[in-house]
């Protein structure tokens, strides 16, 4: 199927349709170039299916080509010598230009990842931009530490000891389809804070921001080789990028079951990995919560929200038992008057999923759920038959030992648990392999807090779902992950520390 016509129909902004048109190549040392096999893969609208556009395969040559120019990028180029105010400014300037062409960059990313246009133009640009705004400043913030180290097997000894804290090195960074732009800024930002060169290997799903985004990072100053952007698939791209000789550390955001192959590829060389990984969040709703409809909201929002396909989504749900009937009602009341439709359509409330393996994959869990005999109070089934629309799903009369309750779907499915004691509440919260975050909505505030304790999530919201910020720790506990990601706590994961001990 050619691309001109598709592009025509979608009506898109003359700066989107232009820049459609050109993404089809990788960028390598500064230079826009093709595959080094000159294949291209299709990345496609997935509210109707069509294919957008083809863009350049990547694949181990081109990751070899990547690496090649990172490694000499972070050795000799002005990257190294330039001051960290000087690298601050740029990371900055990266932050401007998506702040300028904002709309374009939501428009193409709702095209591509089938969101919305105002979730992405209200939460992952302002999101995504943030996040280069807040690592410009930590540039000139990286410290090491003095110690007044005393030596017992040297008597009389005087030394001064401190730490520097450097860049790891060449960085592969990996990153999913649900929030493309976003978590591209949430590992390139504090990569180039912290000194370091990078390949980014987008979803195959969704290259087209990361691509736009090369463009501006080449704009704002950005020099050849600090970011190279190889689209193309994960198992070829991807896996050679994690399994690299000379990556220093990588950095990868998706499924735990990728996760794991990225440990053992990055065993290799025994490079420094960080993993954000999948989640099947908690959210319980106490009788007491300070405004019980505004808790109801908040917890149909903690699992629709883009769709379901995030990784912290409140999947499940656990209500008190005098309230579940009313939450249960209450959220699938509200998943009734969701409207399904194409992410650029200004009266749509809720997009396709991204493609029609994770179509597959959502469907496969509902008819899971129907074999262990869940009740679906609303939604169950794919919507239309055209693109990737899954129903809002509520699910009750499940068990904690049920695929759709322990395994994340990734979609709009919701399952709720009725509970009746705290404690018995706690370990069914906990009962999962996963750990990303959780949410509690109660105004007993020593319950808030006891709670919020005792869950193994690395993130805890209480009366409220889903806030983030550039200045706040992100990541999981048990199989959700290692590493925290944004504030400075993600600095750690693309510096070294150096001790430097001097005699007196
Ligand atoms: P995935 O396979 O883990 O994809 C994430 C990234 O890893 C993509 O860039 C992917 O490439 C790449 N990749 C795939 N196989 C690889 C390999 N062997 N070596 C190196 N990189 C590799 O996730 P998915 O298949 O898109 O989605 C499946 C499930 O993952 C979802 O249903 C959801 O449960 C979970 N998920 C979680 C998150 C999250 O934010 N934690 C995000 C997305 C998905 P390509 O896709 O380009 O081939
Ligand atoms: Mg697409």
């Amino acid at each position: 199927m050619t691309a001109a016509p598709v592009l025509e129909k979608l009506n898109l902004s003359a700066a989107n349709t232009a820049f459609i048109k050109r993404a089809s190549k990788l960028l390598i040392n500064g230079e826009w170039v093709h595959s080094a096999s000159g294949k291209t893969f299709p990345t496609y609208n997935p509210a109707t299916g069509e294919v957008i556009t083809r863009c350049a395969e990547g694949d181990k040559e081109d990751i070899k080509r990547a690496v090649a120019a990172a490694r000499e990028a972070f050795e000799k180029g002005p990257w190294k010598t330039m001051t960290a105010a000087e690298r601050g400014r740029i990371i900055w300037k990266i932050g401007d230009l998506m702040l300028e062409h904002i709309d374009d960059l939501a428009e193409l990313e709702a095209l591509d990842n089938g969101k919305t246009r105002s979730v992405a133009r209200h939460v992952d640009l302002p999101l995504a931009l943030d996040a280069f705004h807040y690592m410009a400043g930590w540039a000139t913030k990286i410290c090491g530490q003095t110690f007044p180290i005393s030596v017992p097997y040297v008597p009389g000894g005087n030394f001064h000891a401190f730490s520097l804290r450097e860049p790891v090195g060449v960085v592969g960074q990996i990153i999913p389809w649900n929030f493309p732009l976003l978590m591209a800024a949430w590992k390139l930002g504090p990569a180039l804070a912290a000194g370091c060169t990078v390949v980014l290997k987008p979803a195959e799903q969704t290259p087209l921001t990361a691509l736009r985004l090369g463009e501006l990072m080449i704009e704002a100053g950005v020099p050849p080789g600090v970011v190279n952007i190889v689209t193309g698939y994960g198992e070829t791209a991807g896996a050679s990028l994690a399994a690299h000789d000379d990556v220093d550390k990588v950095a990868f955001t998706g499924s735990t079951e990728v996760g794991k192959l990225i440990v053992q590829a990055a065993a290799g060389n025994l490079k420094k990995v960080s993993l954000e990984l999948g989640g099947k969040s908690p959210n319980v709703i106490f009788k007491d919560a300070p405004d019980l409809a505004g808790a109801i909201t908040g917890a149909a929002n903690a699992v629709f929200f883009n769709h379901g396909q995030c990784c912290v989504a409140g999947t499940r749900l656990y209500a008190e038992k005098s309230v579940f009937d009313q939450v249960v009602d209450g959220i699938s009341e509200q998943a009734q008057k969701i409207k399904l439709g194409f992410g650029l359509d200004p009266d749509t409330d809720m997009g396709p999923l991204v493609s029609e393996e994770q179509l597959a994959r959502v469907t496969g869990y509902l008819d899971a759920g129907r074999r262990d005999g869940v009740e679906f109070v609303t939604g169950g089934k794919r919507f239309g038959d055209r693109g990737y629309f899954v129903e809002p799903t509520v699910m009750t009369k499940t068990k904690n030992t049920m695929s759709v309750v322990q395994e994340e779907i990734f979609g709009p499915v919701l399952v709720a648990q009725p509970f009746s004691d705290e404690e018995e509440l706690i370990n069914m919260a906990n009962d999962t392999t996963y750990g990303l975050a959780a949410a509690v909505w109660t105004k007993d505030i020593s319950r808030a807090h006891r709670i919020a304790k005792a869950y193994r999530a690395g993130t805890v919201w209480v009366n409220c779902y889903n806030i983030f910020d550039s200045a706040l720790p992100f990541g999981g506990y048990k199989q959700s992950g290692w590493g925290r990601e944004m504030s400075g706590e993600a600095l750690e994961l693309y510096t070294e520390s150096k001790a430097v001990i001097v005699a007196l």
